[in-house]
């Protein structure tokens, strides 16, 4: 072997060796893994995220977010790919959860079984609010701690099977919080109104508010709204008031929040309602 081709090798072979320390990417997740559950997590700057189908967003500092649904399987993948190309996959065990019946009589007979008239203008509000939230905004409004956007006694609760009036429905992937009507709702973080609508079909007066990375809350049965599509809302503000308006049978709010088209449980962002409202 000539002295050159003893050098080319040796740097062949440095070459070789330093591939391996290229660090796997850092993956640190917070929250419960839970049917339900919204994870938060970090990893290296520059990393990429897959969960779900989907790329998730990965902010400049490295976080990003996602979220399980009402009945998510028993086990779901993430896979983290660093900087520098280096992946790991995770695989996430997630904890199932018990889901109530809930039995509602004395609602609009309409909202449980709308006319054939009503059914063009159900699918189209249903195309606005699944359109708002196919929304991916680099915002990280989500970061904030949540705050209730009302407090009162919590009358429904997420995941509970529904039966209106007799009639089994979709469960319910709110939380339904009673308070007079004219209460003014707060934004329980700050985010972009991307669906403020007067009165839907089944949720009357009607807004959404996007929190950045496809997190997004909604509010249900509204009596009024005092902010428009594309305002920019801060934690605290009034939003609108509560009502009653759509399939309810009294004045309440009714707070969700959606990961995309994945439904979470609110309760899991917000901290025991103050004064015990529940
Ligand atoms: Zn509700």
């Amino acid at each position: 072997m000539t002295h050159t081709m003893a050098r080319l090798v040796a740097t062949v072979l440095l070459a070789a060796l330093a591939l391996p320390l290229a660090a796997a990417p850092r993956v640190e997740l917070e929250g419960r893994l839970a049917q339900g559950s919204v994870v938060f997590g970090r990893t290296d700057p520059g990393a990429n995220v897959y969960f779900a189908d989907r790329e998730v967003r990965v902010s400049p500092q490295g976080v990003f977010l996602i979220g399980f649904g009402r009945d998510a399987e028993a086990h779901e993948q993430l896979m983290v790919e660093g900087p520098d190309g280096e992946r790991i996959e995770r695989d996430l065990e997630i904890e199932p959860r018990d889901y109530d019946i809930q039995r509602i009589d004395g609602v609009p007979p309409e909202t449980v079984s709308p006319p054939k008239e009503a059914l063009q203008r159900i699918r189209e509000e249903v195309e606005m609010v699944r359109e708002a939230r196919r929304r991916d905004d680099p915002r990280t409004d989500f970061l904030a701690d949540f705050i209730w956007p009302v407090t009162g006694r919590i009358t429904g609760v997420y995941g509970s099977q529904r039966v209106y009036n007799g009639e089994p429905r979709r469960p319910h992937y709110g939380i339904d919080i009673a308070s007079s009507a004219g209460t003014p709702v707060r934004a329980p973080a700050g985010g972009v109104v991307t669906v403020a609508h007067e009165d839907m079909y089944f949720s009357g007066g009607t807004l959404l508010l996007d929190h950045g990375h496809g997190l997004s809350s909604a509010f249900l049965h509204l009596q009024s709204l005092a902010v428009d599509v594309g305002d920019r809302v801060e934690q605290g503000d009034t939003i609108g008031t509560v009502g009653s308006g759509g399939r309810s049978t009294g004045a309440h709010l009714d707070w969700r929040i959606n990961w995309f088209q994945r439904r979470l449980d609110p309760r899991e962002l917000v901290d025991a309602m103050p004064g015990g409202g529940d």
